[in-house]
């Protein structure tokens, strides 16, 4: 039995499911819901280009009769406009959320997903819509790694990858010459006609004003269990948004793996979530509130999927336990904000659609769950009947 509450307290896409044709000719229903609908099968996705980015965001700003605003909040390492798009403002009785997409510039599907959410909070007159709206405040930083986004082959093709394009500059932090690079710039990429970056999902730290300065030659390389060291700009420009907003939840968009995979494993993990990536540091402490808020938001976007029965979203599994505070979920964990992973399955053309529907189902069971007050309402524990992630999922450090 499908669940029959109008709208579920859910998306347009399970109002869609669960309404009768009568309701569903409403007039706030048309034409797409306030999401996206199961019939409205997302067909050939273009994935947008870092030139398109900016004027896609203008253009939608321009629609939302002033509910969105954009601006470009900060540079990647090789100049691209880092954007970030706001609805409301932070104020007490609001709940904050911040929704960042594509730190890792191969995996852009969350992107997408960003603009189809943006375009209906921006437009839709749907009542669910407007109480969100009227609710919740909501950034997003879609594509934080714009240089990884548009990287390319020598051949001039876009191929995208995981790391930024910035050399190792200890000078610029008053480093002895010598000292070794992060550990997260990938050696490989440090050989000759290599083009150097770093993977800017281990660049933050929970110390959010943290800066490399003379005579920390020691803290080089680090490693991975450790805070990073906010060598990029885009790490800085990620934590410089959180803290104008110290946001409650924060949610991060990931592919499994950067790349095609076969079709033929489509019925595999079509997601996987997580809650908690850090136990915290000595001194930063994981706020046992912030965690349980992120157990709860898991939870329900888990329940909520499996409840779509035969949408054609697969399993969903929890993340493998990683040990990350260097991470953006990590950081922003111990700086008290909820936190949510989504890694999607990896891009394979037939899938896109569906991958895309999936997070957007998920983003929007989140802020309904978030409006309408029904996620604080979760069992934390619950988070521990999430099934752990199947044998075929390689080393977890790698894809987070
Ligand atoms: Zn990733």
């Amino acid at each position: 039995m499908r669940r029959r509450t109008v709208l579920a307290g859910l998306t347009g896409l399970s109002a869609g499911l669960a309404l009768p044709a009568t309701a569903r000719a409403e007039p706030q229903s048309r034409p797409n819901g306030p999401w996206i609908q199961p019939e409205q099968v997302v067909q050939k996705v273009a994935l947008t280009e870092n030139a398109d980015l900016g004027p896609k965001l203008a253009g939608i700003a321009a629609r939302s009769g002033g509910r969105m605003s954009v601006e470009v909040a900060g540079r990647s390492a090789t100049g691209w406009p880092i954007h970030l798009a706001r609805f409301g403002e932070p104020a007490p009785g609001k709940t904050s959320l911040l929704i960042q997409t594509q730190i890792h510039g191969g995996e852009p599907l969350g992107t997408e997903v960003a603009l189809h959410l943006m375009q209906t909070l921006a437009t839709s007159s749907h009542p669910t819509v407007l109480d969100v709206l009227d609710k919740l405040a909501i950034w997003f930083i879609p594509r934080l790694n714009m240089d990884g986004g548009d990287f390319r082959n020598a051949d001039g093709f876009l191929v995208q990858r995981r790391q930024n394009t910035q050399p190792w500059t200890p000078q610029e932090w008053g480093l002895a010459p010598g000292t070794p690079a992060p550990w997260y710039l990938p050696r490989q990429l440090l050989q000759p006609g290599q083009t150097p970056g770093y993977d800017i999902n281990r660049d933050f730290s929970p110390d959010l004003g943290f800066r490399l300065g003379p005579g920390d030659e020691a803290l080089l390389p680090g490693r991975s269990e450790l805070p990073g060291f906010f060598v990029t700009p885009e790490a800085r420009t990620s934590a410089a948004v959180f803290q104008r907003m110290r946001p409650d939840f924060f949610i991060d968009h990931h592919h499994r793996g950067s790349n095609t995979q076969s079709d033929t494993d489509n019925q595999l993990t079509t997601l996987q979530l997580v809650g908690i990536v850090t136990a915290g540091t000595p001194d930063f402490p994981l706020d046992p509130a912030a965690r349980d808020l992120a157990f709860q938001v898991n939870v329900l976007v888990w329940d909520r999927l499996r409840e779509l029965g035969n949408s054609g979203f697969g399993g969903i599994t929890r993340y493998p336990d990683v040990e990350l505070p260097g991470t953006a979920l990590g950081s922003y964990a111990l700086n008290g904000a909820g936190i949510m992973l989504y890694e999607t399955r990896s891009v394979a053309q037939k899938s896109m659609g569906m991958l895309i529907q999936q997070s957007l189902f998920g983003f929007g069971a989140t802020l309904e769950g978030l409006t309408d007050g029904s996620v604080y309402a979760v069992d934390p524990n619950r988070y521990h009947d999430i099934p752990p992630a199947g044998p075929s999922i390689g080393n977890p450090r790698d894809d987070l």
